[in-house]
């Protein structure tokens, strides 16, 4: 797999793939690479040649009180993991490449961005939708590879590339989970001793407000409730946010009958993690995705 580090080489090799009527696949990470990270990489690898890949921990992404010095960094592991998995090339930038002096254009996606993720991490998405354009215009993909484990983050990229007429079509793949259901993410390496067993509280509050939406439950308020109950019980568990919005829009639903999430996001211990359960109307009965 090549390592490419700088912008003007990645749209080198990006331009003349595009001249070979070669289909681009792009799976943008932050590194700390695992199973659900190497998911997109498979899905991308069926529909696109060639598949690239980018590790970039986006600065601007990160509040000031957040854990961008203490992100796991495991450079050498995630190169093998990405050799292994067959990625054609490694785009990693340094955050002075991507940032010069002087940078001062941002990209805000109004509204979804200040909701749930967005409100209680000020800026966050803002430094998403910036560094991920970016990255669209640097590796110039067809199809671009999201997971529905960000499911916020993947709406507004969606709303971006709509508002700004950009030429990717984004797939969103499915959460990769532990045996036990917790999503896996880079973040779970913070989680020490008692607390990873606890961790599992987000699945298990997602599996409660599932078992109401089973037994005919469409009243968010209820839902939220099942959901609280079960994280309350948790010790270790402090909960951010509960909630049920639409799929679409992010905006608080009162009844469950449009394309839906309920989505968490606790604290446990220090670590902040998310999950969220994607809710479907198929006619009369509803799909639920965990
Ligand atoms: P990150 O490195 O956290 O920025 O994540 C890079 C991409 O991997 C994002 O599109 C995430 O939504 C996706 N991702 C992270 N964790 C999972 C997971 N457990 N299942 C599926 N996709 C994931």
């Amino acid at each position: 797999m090549e390592t490419i580090r700088t912008i003007a080489w990645m749209k080198e090799k990006a331009r003349e793939t595009r001249q070979e009527q070669r289909i681009i696949g792009f799976v943008p990470t932050m590194g700390a690479l695992h199973a659900g990270h190497l998911a997109l990489v498979e899905r991308a690898k069926k529909d696109c040649s060639p598949v690239y890949a980018s590790i970039f921990l986006n600065p601007k992404q990160f509040g000031p009180n957040e854990d961008l010095s203490r992100y796991p960094r495991p450079l050498e592991a995630d190169i093998e993991k990405l050799t292994d998995a067959k990625v054609d090339a490694l785009f990693l930038p340094e955050p002075t490449e991507v940032y010069p002096h002087g940078f001062s254009t941002y990209v805000h996606v109004e509204g979804l961005s200040e909701r749930l993720e967005g409100k209680s991490r000020p800026g966050h998405f803002r430094g998403v939708a910036t560094v991920v354009l970016k990255l669209f215009e640097i590796v110039q993909p067809h199809f671009a590879y999201f997971g529905r484990k960000d499911a916020q983050q993947v709406r507004i990229i969606q709303r971006m590339v709509h508002d700004l007429n950009l030429d990717v079509q984004i797939v969103v793949c499915p959460i990769v989970r532990e045996a036990d259901g917790l999503a896996l993410s880079s973040r779970n390496a913070y989680l020490e001793g008692d607390e990873r067993k606890a961790a599992t509280v987000l699945y298990r509050a997602l599996q409660a407000a599932a078992k109401e939406l089973n037994t005919g439950v469409r009243d968010t308020m209820e839902l939220q409730r099942a959901m609280l109950k079960v994280l309350e019980n948790e010790p270790l568990a402090r909960v951010d946010y509960a909630e049920i919005a639409d799929a679409e829009t992010f905006e608080p639903v009162v009844r469950v009958g449009r394309r839906s999430y309920a989505l968490l996001a606790v604290y446990v211990g220090k670590t902040r993690l998310i999950d969220n359960m994607l809710i479907e109307p198929a006619g009369d009965e509803l799909h639920i995705e965990l």
